[in-house]
């Protein structure tokens, strides 16, 4: 078996290793394919759907977890896909607060999105999870990227405090029965906050500052000591 494959890409032919994402050989012709949950350094999952593309299937496929194939013909940007991503992002849109997820807003732009066209889809409605000096959890913002479970988990921090919570619509991230974070066995890291593309996670300092908090009493919130539980 060859072990390359030669394909098109919007007219243009690729040749690229076997196993090479659609994605990646089209990043290689220098032709852009948006991404959101997709991430260089984490396992890709193809959970938002935003990347996919005809690839001639029955279906449209994610381009981050879609090997390039033999005689493949894609389509990246044909008025299926771009209405796809238009809907992808509505939904979005009318589920999650995306005010501060400013590559997510460029893209709505860019599709024409109407952020309007759900108008009696159910919002997020989570607390804000402020347990522990460091950071905070507002799940109104998330968009179940899987980026912060994954960075946690296997592909970078072993601690594996965070996963999947609920089922279906009502999916959510949490931790283990529900408990604040001082009681899993996260270790403040701080890597799950910097992959997080929604402002969902947010460092306390910076929230408190956005706040308008006085930044000696911020340093004081930030640093005391509080027990884990025995
Ligand atoms: S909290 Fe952020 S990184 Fe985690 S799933 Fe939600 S949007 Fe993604």
């Amino acid at each position: 078996m060859s072990e390359t494959v030669t394909l098109t890409i919007n007219g243009r032919s690729i040749t690229v290793p076997r196993q090479t994402t659609i994605l990646d050989a089209a990043r290689q012709l220098g032709i852009d394919i948006p991404v959101i949950c997709y991430h260089p350094h984490l396992i890709a999952n193809g959970l938002c759907r935003v990347c996919s593309v005809e690839a001639g299937g029955r279906t449209q496929a994610a381009a981050c977890v879609t090997a390039c194939a033999e005689g493949m013909v894609v389509q990246t940007d044909s008025d299926n896909v771009r209405h796809g991503r238009r809907t992808i992002l509505e939904m979005l849109a009318a589920t999650v607060n995306l005010a501060e997820a400013p590559e997510i807003l460029a893209l709505i732009a860019e599709y024409g999105a109407d952020a309007a066209r759900f108008p009696d889809a159910v919002p997020r409605e989570s607390p804000i999870h402020d347990d522990n000096p460091f950071y905070l959890r507002d799940y109104n913002q998330c968009i179940n990227c899987w980026r912060c479970v994954q960075v946690c988990a296997n592909d970078a921090q072993f601690a594996f405090a965070l996963n999947f919570d609920h089922r279906g619509y009502f999916t959510t991230i949490g931790t283990f029965m529900g408990d604040g974070m001082m009681d899993t066995t996260c270790v403040f890291c701080g890597q799950c906050v910097g992959v997080c593309p929604t402002g969902a996670l947010k460092p306390k300092r910076q929230a408190l500052l956005e706040q308008g908090v006085d930044p000696d009493d911020i340093f004081y919130q930030t640093r005391q000591k509080r027990k884990r539980k025995p």
